[in-house]
């Protein structure tokens, strides 16, 4: 037999490999120090990190990121700085921004969420949470003595929104669909009521999921603002971070935007569109946003809640909207739909016991094994963990995870 320097490895018995572990979180590598590193090599080191996760990438199926985008023509993009300062209709004093291209994508999102671009302020935000507390502030600004009712599905960012802004969090049930229940809303909302001075009722912030984050479900705009209404003047914010777009064309067409009473929408750009940076649009209507504040240093208008902000992320996000335009965008939600509705199939077949709310790219199932949901990145809570089919899941992944499911579960 000849001498082989590089023998075969004999096949291993079937056995799921571990993920690619990332960097621990103090890494002593990366230490930076007085003197300079040397560039070659720690280029050489950042894209083997990306290859890393870019191989990675397949396996991520617990989470709301979609991973099929690549930006790569545009990395001179990365030798500019665009920073959008202010309001996305006031020009600034630097005048090194991408206003206009934020403006457009603030524009396509005012017309998904069923409102007139020029009824609505908006911007760009660092993500769904900014955009949140935007939408809170507003509401709070509105209605300064309301409290929020969210449900006990909506994201753990709502807590954090209201404690920052010294707003009253009162949590109401959900249904079993992981909607919230609006009969539960009224019968707090009573409760409410008993307590508040007779003459002065404090009005009602609703904070509608639509996209609820563990189980998926949309939350009926429509519904709890009428179930709220006879208890004083109702803000409702609607927190789409995940759900809007598909919402925007679910062919249910679920009741979620500013045609169905939303007062002020949120949603992030980085899910269903996919980006290599986090960002997100808020929009709200515009009577209702407090008057703005201005430096005279940049002499904008400025009614964010930041102050520089991402001219790149405005860049990319424009240039993934022009590309899919409004009907490859449909296209892309209801391929996603497709995949999701394979996988509750495939996950029943599988026994593993799967939930999904109609049109919804979110299929809970019984939690597996440590393995299958570290290799996986399955998003668990309690005896549950679900996927979420973004655009990068496709049927093949689907398969291979019921396969290890199948596998080992057994
Ligand atoms: C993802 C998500 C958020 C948080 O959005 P970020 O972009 O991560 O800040 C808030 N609410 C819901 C419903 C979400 O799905």
């Amino acid at each position: 037999m000849p001498f082989d320097r590089h023998p075969v490895a004999p096949p291993q018995p079937a056995r799921l490999s571990p993920r690619i572990p990332l960097r621990q979180l103090r890494d002593p590598h990366l230490h930076i120090g007085p003197e300079a590193g040397d560039t070659d090599s720690d280029t050489a080191l950042l894209l083997e990190w990306a290859a890393a996760l870019k191989a990675e990438q397949p396996r991520v199926l617990g989470y709301p990121g979609s991973l099929d985008f690549d930006y790569a023509a545009l990395a001179p993009l990365l030798s500019v700085l665009a920073n959008n300062v202010g309001d996305p209709a006031s020009a600034d004093a630097s005048a090194i921004h991408a206003k206009a291209y934020e403006q457009a994508v603030i524009d396509y999102f005012a017309q998904s969420a069923g409102t007139d671009p020029d009824a609505v302020y908006g911007y760009m935000t660092a993500g769904g949470t900014e955009g949140l507390l935007f939408g809170l502030a507003t509401a709070r600004s509105a209605l300064p003595h309301a409290p929020v009712y969210a449900s006990d599905q909506a994201h753990y960012s709502v807590g954090k929104a209201a404690r920052l802004l010294g707003l009253q969090l009162i949590t109401v049930a959900s249904r079993p669909d992981g909607t919230m229940d609006p009969d539960d809303l009224g019968s707090k909302l009573r409760k409410q009521t008993l307590l508040a001075p007779r003459n002065q009722p404090p009005g009602v912030i609703v904070l509608a999921t639509i996209g609820t984050t563990m189980r998926g479900a949309y939350d009926d705009v429509t519904v709890l603002r009428e179930a709220a209404a006879m208890f004083g003047a109702v803000y409702v914010h609607a927190d789409a971070a995940l759900g809007g777009f598909i919402a925007a064309h679910a062919p249910s067409l679920p009741r979620w935007s500013f045609r169905h009473g939303a007062d002020s929408v949120s949603i992030s750009g980085h899910k269903m569109i996919g980006m290599p940076v986090p960002c997100g649009v808020v929009l709200a209507r515009w009577h209702l946003v407090p008057d703005a504040s201005s430096g005279e240093y940049v002499q904008a208008t400025d009614r964010t809640l930041g102050c520089s902000r991402s001219g790149l992320a405005a860049v990319l996000m424009w240039s993934a909207l022009r590309r899919l335009g409004y009907t490859g965008m449909r296209t892309r939600v209801l391929s996603c739909l497709d995949v999701a509705r394979y996988a509750a199939d495939r996950l029943a077949a599988a026994g593993a016991r799967p939930s999904r709310p109609t049109d919804s790219v979110v299929v809970c199932f019984d939690r597996p094994t440590p393995e299958i949901v570290d290799r996986w990145h399955l998003a668990c809570e309690g005896d549950r963990a679900h996927i979420v089919t973004v655009a990068h899941v496709d049927r093949a992944a689907v398969d291979e995870l019921c396969a290890d499911l199948s596998r080992m579960q057994r």
